[in-house]
């Protein structure tokens, strides 16, 4: 297209998850990214939530020169420069609430040439000596947030967002404005205001892919699943998302067995052949590719017809942006996400275990937990997702829940002896043995620790042990537990839990994972 996704492939991809930490981009940030950083003159409507500051975070890392950043509201403005020093980026802010030194040392980086973002309240702009002193340091792009601001009809109206229209005259930049308020008048104003009534590209689409199947199943047998679902669809070409090397290469042999062309793509691989798969990949009709995440910046095929993960996602927004390599040609593209307790024990502890610093780590549970609502959602999968990303929508018609609700009961009691299993063992097992207790086995450990004495043993005997790890699932899909990594995996309650545990709030539980678990004989827990 017209914005090479090469240059967000080779440029903004890797800042992405270096500086920021993001697995990817959240629907339309990278067509925004591009734009920017291009140098277009860029209105963008994101609603409240949708990680707008990346928008021009980014592109000010990747452009020369300083970026200027206009925002009406002092307290964002300190975080945000926090934020970023916090990542060792340099950004300083010029507003009423500075203190000398903070003023002082912003002009310093300015001095030095290392001052990357500047961030400005509008009042600043009413004296001449900001307006001077903006045009001798080297600004090469303006951004704007809370654009409405401009408008004066509007409540938020600031009379000195009037001369931000001037200040780009002055400086002849690129600018990018950014606003949630979609409604056309005021986007006209803005417009008119900030940009002489030169049209500049304007990003107002949706999140929404409708054009995507969304589904997804609990793995029982990945290989037989994916195996099943390409065989549906031999012919057509598909990605296949793995979370290991080892696999891709494994079910890629196993593809190919089954009678499809198709073939693997991971980091360990060398560049050349790396190459040679995205190069077969753009050119060859119904190649099926089995990837890690690795396989995906760049690739621009329009006409991939599906998208399957034998393994859960990372972030809701990874599988987003994996999924939403699909069908970009607007025709239909179906998905399958497959996932299990392993992969949420894995997502959870690769979080728990890595290097980042407390506070994002608990944005990335937060995150993990989006995917898995979703995962485990009991309406439209769309309005789910879309809801996450700060957007309303109606039932949508093209995903598994809406071809086939789901049938739910009220498993609040099923999750409160669970849950007392847990506290009786004061937290210190995982689901295998705490199954054990709730069906009445007596294992050596179960002799051993005399749980055979406590009150919850034997107390889930209408329930075989397939049917309790899907209600333990579902539990740590509702976020009800979570496995302690420190301790091998113990499943621990959550602050969510104590209201199900006081009998204050229901938990409703899918009926087909409860049911299809029902009849298949006892199976290691
Ligand atoms: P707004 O559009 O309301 O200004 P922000 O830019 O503050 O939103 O972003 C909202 C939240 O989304 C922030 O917590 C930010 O860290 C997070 N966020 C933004 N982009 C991404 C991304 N690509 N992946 C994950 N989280 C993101
Ligand atoms: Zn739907």
């Amino acid at each position: 297209g017209a914005t090479s996704p090469a240059a967000s492939a080779t440029g903004a991809t890797p800042l992405l998850r270096e500086i920021f930490g993001f697995d990817g981009f959240r629907p339309g940030q990278e067509e925004i990214v591009d734009a920017v950083t291009a140098g277009e003159n860029v209105l963008a409507i994101m609603p409240t939530g949708g990680g707008k500051s990346l928008c021009f975070q980014l592109p000010a890392l990747l452009r020369e020169g300083i970026t200027v950043v206009i925002s009406p509201l002092i307290a964002l403005m300190r975080d945000q420069v926090r934020a970023l020093q916090e990542v060792g980026v340099t950004a300083g802010a010029l507003t009423s609430g500075n203190t000398d030194e903070e003023t002082e040392a912003v002009w310093q980086s300015i001095e030095e040439g290392r001052l990357k973002l500047l961030y400005m309240a509008p009042e600043r702009l009413a004296s001449g000596a900001a307006m001077g002193m903006l045009r001798r340091i080297g600004v090469s792009l303006i951004a704007v947030d809370e654009a409405h601001c401009v408008s004066q009809w509007g409540h938020d109206f600031r009379p000195d967002y009037l001369r931000i229209g001037e200040l780009r005259r002055a400086l002849d930049v690129p600018l990018a404005a950014f606003t949630a308020t979609a409604d056309q008048e005021t986007r006209e104003e803005i417009v008119e205001k900030l940009f002489d009534g030169e049209a500049p590209r304007s990003f107002l689409r949706g999140f929404d892919r409708p054009n995507i199947h969304l589904a997804f199943a609990t793995k029982d047998s990945p290989r037989r699943q994916i195996l099943e679902f390409a065989a549906a669809r031999k012919g057509q070409s598909g990605i296949v998302y793995c979370g290991t090397r080892a696999k891709t290469e494994a079910l890629a042999a196993g593809l190919r067995e089954a009678g499809h062309a198709a073939c693997y793509y991971h980091g360990g691989m060398d560049a050349e052949d790396r190459r040679g798969v995205e190069t077969r990949f753009a050119r060859e009709d119904g190649l099926i590719v089995v990837a890690t995440v690795a396989f995906g910046m760049g690739i621009d095929k329009p006409d991939i017809r599906w998208v399957a993960h034998a393994d859960l996602p990372k972030s809701i927004e990874a599988y987003y942006q994996e999924i939403g390599r699909g069908g970009r040609d607007g025709a239909p593209a179906e998905t399958l996400t497959l996932f299990g307790p392993e992969d949420i024990r894995l997502r959870r502890s690769q979080i728990d275990e890595g290097l980042a610093p407390a506070e994002r780590r608990g944005a990335d549970h937060a995150r993990l937990n989006a995917l898995l609502g979703l995962a485990e959602a009991l309406k439209c999968r769309r309005q789910t997702l879309l809801a996450y990303f700060g957007e309303a929508a109606e039932p949508c018609g093209n995903c598994d829940l809406c071809d086939q609700p789901v049938d739910v009961f009220d498993g609040t009691t099923a999750v409160r002896k669970a849950l007392s299993a847990i506290l009786r063992t004061n937290e210190t097992y995982g689901s295998g043995h705490l199954i054990d207790i709730l069906v009445g086995n007596i294992t050596d450990r179960v002799r051993d620790k005399r749980h055979d004495d406590l009150s919850v043993f034997a107390c889930g005997k209408e329930y075989g042990k397939r049917q309790w790890q899907a209600v333990f699932r579902q539990m740590m899909g509702h976020d009800l537990v979570r496995p302690d990594p420190e301790r091998h995996g113990a499943l621990r309650m959550t602050e969510a839990a104590l209201p199900v545990l006081r009998g204050e709030q229901d938990i409703a539980l899918r009926r087909d994972t409860i049911s299809s678990a029902k009849r298949s004989p006892a199976v290691k827990a």
